[in-house]
């Protein structure tokens, strides 16, 4: 039997209610207990794959190919677990099932309304995700802010499984914002109070409040909202702002919020035992030496829409030692002409993903920039595609080969679509999605970092290397270290021409941890110490 944590927001977005779960989730696995993570969205979206990156930052993958919030990146990240397509539920997903059950005449002929149908399906991803992970505890972080319209049927759903199961087994947590007014010092605990009686007429009753705040909150505070949200003092804890974000579960664990989870749900923990979470930050902080990476993309205004990418790269150089400075650089204004003066002081260069055809003349030009002045280049998905059409247009000689994705008339269409996706007429769910298998070459960069010869890696994508070009681009000095056994398609190559020039079709990103960081970004890193120390 599964335990229940659900989160929800109040007061403003975006308040952390994500990092909250996370830490949370990493303080219960450190106590011995297994968890599960999942985030219920109510946007009317189906998944977000569909959502332009400025909007929504980046999409987060899991290996069953769900197209994901990347708040569920956090989780992986902290919890260290591989999440499925449970973990990330829309309003979208829910009302086109319930539709589709209702189309096929399941509901008998009842009236299909927002409680029972949507309710019940909610809470059926609630109770399946507990059926098929087995945890201990589920954490649901429910998304948007108490008080949408949008997030009522989720809400409902949440306290109806409250009234379904013993007191012991279910919590809630409400994270807030304790704001001060320009011009005062003073915290506010007004929008806490509203909040919480918002949350009060929708028929929850908040076990923990987590408090956000400009400055540290007094005792007065907690006095405060303890009287009139009804909580005590003791469940009523700060999520400081930190200088890393690993830093939260410790800081969280020092207020005791774990303890009081564990005794509101009957749980008994172990002590924190085996937890090298701790040292990895307190070594963090010692590390004084800098690293320059540059970040080569087209949604470069938005951070968010390479979160995996940097934060395994800002991982990756703490364990090497170095602490990461990324420039955020806009492929649209790059161009052959400008490179040496956009790179110059860079360690390193890295192409992630992209769609679309637009700001790719520029990545080209950075993956040759990278190639003739022996600078380590990383390119991921796109980035690969981008290394390929570059080596193909000027080691190889194919004048204008191209990406069908922004040419379909090129001459040398070097990355093309595979035949299973000609016909594609819907854009949502319909990429290559998820884990398949990769084959690794013996003595290639690839097998060294790996040190194995079959690995799984997350995929987001819909075209592929031509492997009509193969012949020609290995005579152009590319190896195809990694190779897709089944369907025989490219998932890594690397340039012999540079010392360390690599790309891979997959997304690395996904299954960095912060303890346990990607062979791929840990060898990327190390080739960029190694080229700024010579
Ligand atoms: N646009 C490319 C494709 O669809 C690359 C995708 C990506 O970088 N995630 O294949």
């Amino acid at each position: 039997m599964s335990k229940f944590i659900f989160i929800t927001g109040g007061v403003v977005s975006g308040i952390g209610k994500g990092i909250c779960g996370a830490s949370l989730g990493r303080l219960l696995k450190d106590r011995g207990f297994s968890v599960f993570m999942q985030k219920f969205d109510p946007y009317i979206n189906v998944d977000p794959g569909t959502m332009s990156p400025y909007q929504h930052g980046e999409v987060f993958v899991t290996k069953d190919g769900a197209e994901t919030d990347l708040d569920l990146g956090h989780y992986e990240r902290f919890i260290d677990e591989e999440l499925t397509q449970r973990s990330n539920v829309t309003t979208g997903r829910i009302y086109s099932e319930v539709i589709q059950k209702e189309r096929r005449g399941d509901y008998n002929g009842a009236t299909v309304q927002v409680i029972p149908h949507i309710t019940d399906r909610i809470k059926g991803y609630v109770y399946k995700a507990a059926e098929e992970s087995k945890a201990d505890i589920i954490i649901t972080e429910i998304g948007g802010t108490v008080g949408d319209i949008e997030s009522l049927p989720f809400i409902e759903a949440i306290r109806q499984i409250h009234a379904e199961n013993k007191k012991e087994d279910v919590l809630f947590i409400h994270t807030t914002l304790v704001p001060t007014i320009p011009g005062s010092d003073e915290l506010k605990t007004k929008p806490t109070q509203h909040s919480f009686k918002e949350l009060m007429s929708q028929g929850i009753k908040t076990n923990i409040i987590v408090v956000r705040s400009p400055e540290k909150i007094s005792d007065e505070i907690k006095n405060k909202i303890s009287l009139f949200c009804d909580v005590p003092k003791s469940a009523i804890v700060q999520s400081e702002n930190v200088d890393f974000i690993y830093e939260v579960p410790v800081r969280l664990h020092e207020q005791g919020l774990d303890d009081y989870v564990l005794h509101k749900l009957c749980l008994e923990g172990n002590p924190i035992i085996k937890n090298n979470w701790k040292e990895m930050i307190d070594s963090y902080k010692n590390v004084k030496t800098e690293l320059e990476i540059g970040l080569v993309g087209k949604y470069v205004q938005l951070h968010d829409a390479y979160l995996s990418v940097s934060q395994a790269l800002i991982d990756a150089g703490y364990k090497n030692a170095h602490k990461i400075n990324i420039h955020w650089i806009n492929s649209e204004e790059v161009t052959e002409e400008n490179a040496k003066e956009v790179f110059k002081g860079l360690d390193g260069i890295i192409v992630p993903g992209g769609f679309g055809g637009r700001g790719i003349e520029g990545m080209i030009a950075t993956s040759k920039y990278a190639r003739e002045n022996n600078i380590p280049y990383f390119g991921i998905c796109l980035g690969m595609q981008i290394a390929i059409i570059d080596i193909a247009r000027n080691v190889a000689n194919l004048e204008g080969a191209d990406s069908t994705e922004k040419d379909d008339t090129t001459k040398y269409p070097v990355i093309d679509l595979m035949e299973n996706q000609f016909d594609v007429e819907n854009i949502g769910g319909t990429l290559r999605l998820g884990n398949y298998d990769c084959k690794l070459l013996k003595n290639t960069k690839a097998r060294e970092l790996y040190n194995s010869e079959i690995i799984q890696e997350r995929h987001r994508h819909r075209y592929e290397f031509n492997n009509k070009y193969r012949e020609e681009l290995e005579k152009a000095g590319v190896i195809f270290s990694g190779i897709n056994p089944e369907l025989d398609l490219v998932e890594i190559i690397e340039y012999t021409g540079s010392d360390y020039f690599v790309a891979c079709q997959f997304h690395p990103e996904f299954k960095s941890r912060p303890n346990k960081v990607h062979p791929l970004f840990d060898g990327f890193i190390k080739a960029s110490i190694k080229n700024k120390n010579e």
